[in-house]
Formats: structure tokens, sequence, C-alpha cells
């Protein structure tokens, strides 16, 4: 099967085209419209050289996960920028124990203020996950939603995510109401082993996960299932783009976008927490 020379994307998952090598189609517009990290970088500091003068207990909310990268956001926006966020996880009833624990820690560890959201996306996963489909973007909507939900309340401007990926060419975007968000690690091109090694002396733990995350008990069943209907993952552009970018090694990729084999006592632990998943 043809396959990407730069990424991991193959003739089943994006258009192949043949220049001295096989490319495909999203490294071919990459490589016409690189993204100016330099440009990404600026554009986020003199961001947070505002966030700075904000004069507020809390300058800016950290939309917390409770996962790695904003661990590794959290890290950052403390010791490198010297501002002080308010981290707001919205527990979708669908987290491990281990990655409230590791929020309240690394939380604490940084005498930082936590709120944690309850709400119940049962009905999200239900809906999604008997199509086989993959329910990552809408559950991050109604996340951010709560998320600036408080933002409002509190009256602060600015909410700092961990994602890796800008939104396009920029890591910066408008929300409704004059609300900014900003993508804080995508100007850093941090690699995925260089996060690790940057959070191993704080009070987070990995915890034990299916897919490419370590914060959500969905991800690997829901690639499971989707994997049945189409063949790949889900995942694939987003694991696709990072190798693109250089944060991940095709192997690491590859190694991602396998099929899981959820055991079935994740499916028993989803199922005592509401999901009724039908053929299964
Ligand atoms: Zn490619």
């Amino acid at each position: 099967m043809l396959e990407c020379s730069i990424c991991v994307h193959t003739e089943k998952t994006k258009k192949i085209l043949f220049e001295d090598k096989p490319i495909c189609v999203d490294c071919l517009t990459y490589k016409k419209y690189p993204i100016d990290f330099n440009k990404l970088k600026k554009e986020v500091e003199e961001t947070l050289e505002k966030i700075k003068k904000e004069n507020k207990k809390y300058q800016c909310i950290l939309a917390f996960s409770g996962g790695k990268d904003s661990v590794v956001a959290l890290k950052l926006l403390k010791e490198e920028f010297k501002i002080n966020p308010i981290c707001v996880l919205v527990d979708n009833n669908y987290l491990s124990e281990d990655v409230i624990k590791n929020a309240i820690n690394v939380t604490k560890y940084y005498n930082t203020d936590l709120i944690i959201i309850n709400r119940d996306f049962t009905w999200l996963f239900n809906e999604v996950l008997n199509r086989c489909e993959s329910p990552c973007r809408r559950c991050s909507r109604l996340i951010l939603r709560e998320v600036w939900r408080v933002a409002k309340l509190l009256g602060i401007k600015y909410i700092i995510t961990g994602h890796e990926l800008p939104f396009g060419h920029s890591a910066i975007r408008d929300m409704k109401d004059g609300i900014k968000m900003i993508r804080l690690l995508a100007p850093y091109k941090i690699r995925e082993e260089e996060k690790y090694e940057l959070i191993k002396d704080l009070p987070w733990k990995k915890p034990n996960l299916y897919g490419y995350t370590t914060n959500c008990l969905i991800l690997g069943v829901a690639l499971e299932r989707f994997y049945q209907k189409y063949g790949f993952s889900f995942e694939i552009d987003r694991i696709a783009a990072m190798v693109r970018l250089g944060l991940l090694n095709k192997e690491k990729a590859k190694e991602f976008l396998k099929k899981p084999n959820i055991p079935e006592e994740l499916y028993e632990e989803l199922k005592s927490r509401g999901l009724k998943l039908i053929n299964k």
C-alpha cells in the first residue's frame, strides 16, 4: 500500500501523489504553506504579556483536562510566564479516577485553584458510539462551552488550552463576547518524550488508558468501534499532523493508530457509568 514519505497517511486515508517520493495531499499543502512558528510564538507571547498585566486574582482560565498536555501548559504558565490561572476541569462522567487525582495533586502543587464541573455526557456517547463515529469534536466543543461560561461568570478574557496543534496558521482564536482562546503549546513544538520529561517531577502519574490520551476512558472504545466500521483510526489526521510537524516519530504514531483491543473490564466500567452500547 502506498504510504506518504513524510507523515503516516496511506492511500486508505488520504490521496497520495508522487513528487520524487510518495507524498499525501496534506503534506504537499503544508510544503507550499508551512506554519511560521516564529509568528505563532510572537502572537502568543504578546498575548501572554497582556495577560500578565491583568490585575486580577485569576489572570486567565486554563482549560484543564488533567492530561499531560494541560499539565505541561500549567507548568509553563506558572514557571515560565509567571501567570496565575484558575484551572477549570469538566468531568464528563468518563474520566478515570487517576485523572481527577492527578488534577488535584498538580494544582495543589502549584497552589492553583481548581474548579471541577460535573456534566454527564452519556447521552452524547450513547448516540455517537452506537453509530461507531468519533465523539471527540462534539465532546470538546461541549467542554469549551462550559469553560467559556466560567470565563463569562468570572469576567476573565483569556482561556488557555494545552493543545499542541494551532488553528491553521494561528494559535489564537476569538470566541464569543471578546473572550480569546490561546493554544499555548502550539508555538513551541514540544515533542512527546519532552513533555513527559518536563512533568516527571510533578505529582502526576500516567494513567493506563487506550488510544492516544492521558485522561479519557471513552477514546479507546470509540476507536475500536470506528476501526471495526472503517478499518482505520479516526485520529489519523491529528496524528499525521503531529508527525508532519516533528512532534511524534512515525513508529510511535503507527503504534497509536493501531486498533486497540479493549478489555471486557473497561466495557463493564463504562456500562456501570451509564454507557449503553448495542452490538457489544
Ligand atoms: Zn503526508
